[in-house]
């Protein structure tokens, strides 16, 4: 096991960014969780967000994978970041996910190629490889990268302090490994997972590999009871009706995570 001596000795604050800009929307139409408030994860939203000197406090984005409602906002990001002889922010996914975003976004067609206009002393972009079970030590935090079971490669990341631990999930079908590693981790405080869609689209959960309340439910039991899990990435349109399937499983721990709160462990 890791050493944790460099590791912070405060907690860990965690924000789903809201996603519905210039509305008290509480609806999650895209994704990133604020981590510290410096570290996001995703970059759904985050390009929207605030100002540019709010944007720019982020120096590190760590991608679950690359489906739009994840990356939706980087390219915005990244050049909202961008200033002459300024270091860039770092983006840190797995070499499947890098490709993906080289060949069908910052492709010179859908947006700039970001690599090939920057220049050493004023990049738009730096990528930080993630390697699954390969852990990463980013401004006192340790993430630790785990493949879950998605349409693409996705992966969901362990999160720690020397103070605690927090399993921030990607979009999955249900999966094992994740939670033999979580159960493994010291102080672990919260789960963040998704729950896409309402119990009777079975078929569409299953082809395109996310959660509905009763798998959730699934998920939760594989983890000790009275863990708090906060429930993510509802889909908009039937929000409403996942918020009530996930109330109907009458399990207290189980919340659905509000957009814009700062949930501090
Ligand atoms: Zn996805
Ligand atoms: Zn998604």
């Amino acid at each position: 096991m890791a050493s944790n001596a460099s590791l912070s000795k405060a907690g860990i604050s965690v924000c789903l960014l809201p996603s519905s800009v210039g509305s008290a929307s509480k609806l999650q139409f895209a994704n990133t969780f604020l981590i510290n408030g410096t570290v996001a994860i995703d970059a759904g939203s985050i390009g929207f967000h605030g100002t540019p000197q709010e944007q720019g406090r982020v120096r590190n984005v760590l991608l679950t994978h690359s489906h739009a409602d994840h990356i939706a906002s980087l390219p915005m990001l990244l050049i909202n970041d961008y200033e002459p002889g300024k270091d860039c922010i770092r983006v840190w996914a797995t070499h499947a996910t890098q490709e993906a975003l080289r060949a069908h976004v910052f492709n010179g067609v859908i947006w700039p190629d970001l690599e090939e206009i920057g220049t050493p002393e004023s990049p738009f972009i730096r990528w930080g490889d993630l390697v699954p079970e390969v852990p990463v030590e980013i401004e006192g935090l340790r993430f630790t990268p785990i493949t879950v079971d998605h349409t693409v490669p996705t992966l969901a990341f362990l999160v720690e302090s020397q103070e605690c631990s927090l399993v921030i999930g990607g979009d999955s079908a249900p999966t094992d490994e994740l939670w033999r590693r979580a159960r493994e981790l010291n102080n672990l405080r919260a789960v963040f997972l998704e729950a896409s869609f309402p119990n009777h689209e079975t078929e569409l959960a299953s082809v395109s590999k996310h959660l509905r309340p009763e798998t959730f439910a699934e998920e939760v039991a594989k983890m000790p009871a009275g863990l708090p899990f906060y429930a993510v990435h509802l889909k908009p349109g039937p929000a409403q009706q996942i918020e009530e399937e996930l109330a109907q499983l009458g399990n207290p721990n189980i919340q659905v995570c509000v957009p814009g709160e700062e949930y501090v462990f």
